[in-house]
């Protein structure tokens, strides 16, 4: 039997999501502060060799079958094509979360190159909001990337969206006609305390169930049977497609996590939440074989805890943010 990623809790871990650049196009709000981060320094990000060596051990030896890019956001990094190209060779699902400015100039390359699936963030449909929300005026363009998606042959094409109470709570029923006009499917996600900022607060959250229940006012849904995905999916009664939530604060879907992360700058990380990391990129860098560089990744994994621990006293908000772990 082949080899595998498993924890004490005996979770097996699939799914693999590479950041590959910290730096981003837009600062919004509940992720990154109006002047940007620092940057880590060039030669601190992996290369796409060593990328691909990382995921290739994970592939081959784990049998990990999913990897998603984030970032940051993954468009601005150079070349970003050629990655998908060397990835796309390992034959697993390859998918990519963006903020969509850039598909309309690169949809059609990442496609050719392999990409299989996109999620695009946007979380307001009204542009003034839009603007508040990403501080970048951008939202025109950012519908264009979803069109530009679908007309490179993404399907599905997700839209994710990051609900806030009292900031864009009210434009759930929107999203969802979105959804369905467009033949997109919503991801709707409880905004997690991962800001860099420090906004966070649990009276920001809109739980899943309050999501479920204007979602349902808007068009009734009926549940899909739930799998080892964040999202809780339903599908539109009427037949017109699906809508997801992504419980990530009010209903943690950690006993059934088999995620695992790499930073751009190579640091491992076996939960969203993690407050250590291991530090693949001084292994590769360093010469270490297969064996090694493997050894340390399940040991990362082996230790990974039960689940976070959002609203609990004992609850250490990570020292990086979204932006610089990938979401
Ligand atoms: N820049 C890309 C984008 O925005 O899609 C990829 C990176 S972004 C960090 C990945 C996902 O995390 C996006 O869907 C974004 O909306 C989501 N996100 C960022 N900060 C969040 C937060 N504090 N709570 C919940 N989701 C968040
Ligand atoms: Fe950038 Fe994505 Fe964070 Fe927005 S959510 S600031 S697009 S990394």
């Amino acid at each position: 039997m082949a080899e595998q990623l498993v924890d004490s809790f005996g979770r097996v871990h699939r799914d693999l999501r590479i950041s590959v650049t910290d730096r981003c196009n837009f600062r919004c709000t509940y992720c990154m502060p109006a002047e940007g981060l620092e940057w880590l320094p060039r030669d601190e990000i992996l290369t796409f060799e060593e990328i691909t060596r990382v995921a290739r051990i994970m592939v081959e030896r784990y049998g990990v079958n999913g990897i998603r890019l984030t970032g940051g956001e993954p468009t601005v990094r150079a070349n970003l094509p050629t990655l998908v190209e060397m990835l796309a060779g390992l034959g697993t699902d390859l998918a990519m979360t963006t903020n969509g400015v850039s598909l309309p100039l690169l949809a059609a390359d990442l496609r050719a190159a392999g990409l299989r699936r996109v999620n695009v963030s946007c979380d307001s449909l009204r542009p003034e909001r839009f603007e508040e929300l990403t501080r970048r005026d951008g939202l025109a363009r950012v519908l264009d990337g979803i069109d530009a998606a679908r007309d490179a042959g993404f399907d599905p094409v997700k839209v994710n969206c990051v609900v806030m109470r009292g900031v864009n709570d009210d434009e759930i029923a929107d999203f969802v006609e979105f959804g369905r006009t467009k033949g997109v499917e919503v991801r709707f996600i409880e905004f997690m305390p991962l800001d860099a900022d420090g906004i966070w607060t649990n009276n920001l959250v809109v739980g899943v169930n309050e999501i479920l229940a204007r979602v349902n006012e808007a068009s009734p849904v009926e549940p899909v049977e739930r799998t080892s995905a964040p999202a809780s999916r339903y599908r539109f009664a009427d037949g017109s497609g699906h809508v997801g939530i992504v419980a990530s604060v009010s209903d943690s879907f950690c006993s059934t996590c088999d995620r695992v992360r790499l930073t751009a700058d190579g640091q491992f990380r076996n939960c969203l939440f993690a407050v250590t990391e291991t530090d693949v990129r001084a292994l590769l860098r360093a010469g270490a074989d297969d064996d090694e560089i493997a050894a340390a990744l399940e040991a990362s994994v082996a230790s990974k805890w039960a689940g976070h621990q959002i609203n609990r006293v004992n609850f250490i908000k990570p020292r990086r943010s979204m932006s610089q772990i990938g979401g």
